[in-house]
């Protein structure tokens, strides 16, 4: 998964993610290798940043 320029960098998705692959990137968030692809946070994103 990629979360894309859109991201408001909200932070909702983090809590989300069961492998905590999301982190933090300059002032948006980012999703890095640990990620399984298991689309939990897809539907956290409030601007539908979080694709694949
Ligand atoms: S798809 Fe799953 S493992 Fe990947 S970042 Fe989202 S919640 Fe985490
Ligand atoms: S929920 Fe969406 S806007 Fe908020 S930090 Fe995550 S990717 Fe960015």
């Amino acid at each position: 998964m990629n979360i894309t320029d859109e991201c408001i960098a909200c932070g909702s998705c983090v809590d989300s993610c069961p492998v905590g692959a999301i982190i933090e990137s300059g002032e948006k968030y980012a999703i890095n290798d640990d990620c399984t692809e298991c689309q939990a946070c897809v539907d956290t994103c409030p601007v539908s940043a979080i694709v694949e």
